[in-house]
């Protein structure tokens, strides 16, 4: 029997996609019994939120006690994490794929220890920098003669016109996620990038490592495909690139999806209205397209019988919305055999061959694809005839 459904009606944060703070299914709470120096809550609820879905733990800290935290207590500091090469190299391809240009302005938002950025520079990437709260993650890119600033981007807000900012392993432990997404984007080049690394909360159930493993203390935004496209729409960008893949941490794999965003300045827009507005826009483009009209019209007003090539979905529409049934048609041709011996608008479908017995036909060809080779395929039987296309 399925266990009852529980809800909130108050949330003690917003959504970290769409904003709202009220109505959430509750999918499981999580304790801890942490240290007495500890800032951070000892209990949260995993939710989903009622307006978009995407999951998060309802903590009760601010953003302002995280930023404490990973300024003080950070382990990312430590260089044990320093060994484990392969977590990084796995996230510099995909990067090198994304933005292969050696000279492209990079920063590492949240580098932690650098390892990432230092990976980049192997590949010979130059203009890198580094930004963590923490000073020691800081000293340590400095010492490695990469750029490093401390503090967060609202501390550095005259840095700008950056081809690419970084988020690996950094957007699931944000509270203010939208807050962070707006001050990134004014960092980066109108058509930058934005690369995103998050754990993939659609596949932990796959990645199961020890229990509960991925209710953490410091991941609190548990983001699936879904959730980066909807935080992508809201705040106007477009993805260019989405990877689902996993990622090796020590001797366990986690599943993870790298995410490209375009700063593209894109209207801002919601989940519920983008498909909607993507057709709006081919209704737009291709009702514009009134050019293969004039044709149909100049066949209309010659009065020469024709003969037309296709049968098939692009010819009735065109029945429908031309004047395509005002022509003289003799009869039409198509290769499909279901079609052949039936009749459109009182007219025989037939074979190609038949066109054999009227060389000297004008054909019009009505067909969305391969119209440029049956267009050759006419010519090659000899007719004599005009061959036009739509
Ligand atoms: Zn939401």
């Amino acid at each position: 029997m399925l266990s009852k459904r529980k809800f909130k009606e108050q949330l003690n944060r917003e959504c970290p996609i769409c904003g709202q703070k009220g109505s959430a299914e509750i999918l499981h709470t999580q304790y801890f019994v942490l240290h007495s120096a500890h800032i951070l809550p000892q209990v949260y609820d995993i939710v989903s939120c009622e307006l978009c879905g995407c999951v998060f733990s309802d903590t009760s800290a601010s953003q302002d006690v995280y930023d404490k935290y990973y300024a003080e207590m950070s382990y990312y500091e430590s260089s044990h994490v320093e060994t484990d090469t392969r977590l990084y190299s796995e996230r510099a391809n995909w990067i090198e794929l994304v933005i292969p240009r050696r000279q492209s302005r990079i920063i590492d938002i949240g580098c932690g220890n650098g390892m990432l950025l230092r990976d980049l520079r192997c590949r010979g990437y130059s203009q890198l920098t580094g930004m963590d709260p923490s000073a020691k993650c800081v000293e340590f890119l400095l010492v490695e003669d990469i750029d490093a600033v401390q503090g967060s981007f609202f501390t550095h807000t005259d840095m700008k016109n950056f081809d690419c900012a970084i988020l690996s392993g950094v957007l699931e432990h944000i509270c203010d996620v939208s807050k962070m997404i707006d001050a990134i984007k004014v960092l980066i080049k109108t058509d930058g990038l934005l690369l995103v690394c998050v754990p993939d909360s659609a596949r932990y159930y796959i990645y199961d490592n020890v229990p509960f493993d991925y209710f953490n203390i410091e991941h609190i935004n548990h983001f699936d495909e879904t959730s980066l496209l909807n935080l992508g729409l809201l705040h106007g960008m477009s993805i260019r690139n989405l990877q689902k893949t996993d990622i090796h941490i020590g001797t366990s794999m986690q599943p993870v999806i790298f995410c490209a965003y375009v700063n593209d300045d894109r209207p801002q827009t919601d989940w519920v209205q983008y498909s909607r507005e993507r057709i709006r826009d081919y209704v737009a483009r291709t009702s514009s397209r009134t050019a293969t009209n004039q044709l149909i019209d100049d066949l209309v007003s010659s009065g020469e019988e024709i003969v037309i090539w296709g049968a098939g979905n692009y010819s009735s529409r065109l029945l429908a919305t031309t004047a395509l049934a005002q022509c003289r048609i003799a009869f039409w041709v198509d290769s499909d055999r279901h079609k052949q011996g039936t009749e459109i608008l009182g007219r025989p479908v037939r074979e190609p061959e038949a066109l054999m017995r009227h060389l000297g036909a004008t054909v019009l060809v009505a067909v969305a694809v391969y119209s440029e080779e049956i267009m050759a395929e006419i010519s090659s039987m000899g007719l004599t005839g005009r061959i036009v296309s739509l």
